[in-house]
């Protein structure tokens, strides 16, 4: 069974709620990469009431296994994140905020009293992935992969015609 949180009763009491997630309970996150290496560590703290209404912070730490974006290999990604999330009641209510209070780090949503944390995580998570995930060192990776796959088309980087000489003397 998915953990929910009270998130109204987490902010009023300041608790700290904190476990572990797997990719199997994060189907949307699944679509976006290839492997969860390990889990995906998540805290929770309840922060009281921050400008006006309930607030908490979610924090999470991972790692990933993307497709590079040079050279189609997997590549691991680390992800992490620390927002701040205030809550409204109702959808009306977030609606009426103005939306400049709403900061790089910190959201306002509609609260529950049965979040589910797997979707919560699961939703900043793909946020916080990178559009072209890349190998540090993808250049030498590039070349590699080029020689490997032995392509039948002459590869730029070693024109036949340079060895050509060497066949002469047979
Ligand atoms: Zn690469």
């Amino acid at each position: 069974m998915s953990l929910t949180l009270d998130v109204f009763e987490i902010a009023r009491t300041r608790q700290t709620v904190e476990g572990t997630l797997e990719l199997d309970e994060m189907p949307e996150l699944a679509h976006f990469i290839q492997a969860l290496e390990g889990s995906l560590k998540f805290s929770v703290t309840g922060l009281g009431i921050v400008e006006r209404l309930p607030a908490a912070s979610l924090s999470f730490e991972g790692t990933v296994v993307m497709q590079c974006a040079r050279c189609n290999e997997p590549v691991s990604v680390p992800v992490s994140r620390e927002l701040v999330f205030r809550f409204t009641k109702t959808e009306a209510e977030a609606n009426a905020l103005p939306l400049d209070e709403e900061g790089d780090d910190e959201e306002v949503i509609v609260g529950s009293r049965s979040l589910s944390v797997a979707d919560w995580v699961q939703e900043e998570a793909i946020l916080s992935l990178p559009a072209m995930p890349l190998h540090d060192d993808c250049e030498m990776d590039y070349e590699n992969t080029w020689s490997r796959l032995k392509s039948p088309i002459p590869s730029p980087l070693s024109p036949r015609s340079s060895t050509e000489p060497e066949h002469h003397a047979l």
